[in-house]
């Protein structure tokens, strides 16, 4: 056990409470443009409330370890996520465009986690570590739905596009 792993722990922890920022904003712009893709837009709102309470745990875990949150991390990820979102918006294929930008977010987040939870464990800090897994495990399940949704979303965008006078962007 090193101090310099104990730091870098606790980095890692406001990394990805920035990373969470970027996500709720992101995730936001997405359902509340989604007109014509019901169960996409309730699986991102319940992944909305999800992040919230990731945000909410890597803050105490922060606190815990005498470290804060870095607002400028924090409102350079919202930043980096309003410009994605600006840019989706712009695609006539932005609810393709947006699943994949989900998906891989997704996996953004579940590498940042396993990093975590290895450092975590490496330092002995088992509180850091069972948050992690936790968060790690919603993580998860949303990126298996976005997979295993993905071609409903793509046949459903490819039909109302073939349809005249239907709206098949978002
Ligand atoms: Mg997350
Ligand atoms: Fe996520």
């Amino acid at each position: 056990m090193t101090k310099a792993n104990e730091k870098r722990v606790l980095e890692w922890l406001s990394d990805a409470h920035a990373m969470e920022s970027e996500a709720e904003t992101m995730l936001k712009g997405q359902a509340s443009r989604l007109e014509h893709y019901p169960r996409l837009r309730q699986r991102i709102e319940q992944h909305v409330e999800e992040t919230q309470g990731q945000a909410r745990l890597l803050e105490a875990r922060i606190k815990a370890l005498g470290g804060s949150t870095s607002t400028v991390k924090d409102v350079m990820g919202s930043a980096t996520a309003a410009m994605h979102a600006a840019g989706n918006s712009m695609m006539s294929d932005e609810v393709v465009k947006g699943s994949g930008l989900s998906y891989a977010f997704e996996h953004l987040e579940i590498a940042t986690y396993r990093a975590i939870i290895a450092a975590a464990r490496k330092v002995g800090d088992q509180e850091t570590e069972a948050v992690c897994q936790e968060i790690l495990a919603q993580e998860e399940a949303m990126a298996e739905w976005l997979a295993a949704n993905l071609d409903e979303t793509v046949l459903t965008y490819l039909d109302r596009d073939e349809t005249e006078g239907q709206t098949a962007k978002r």
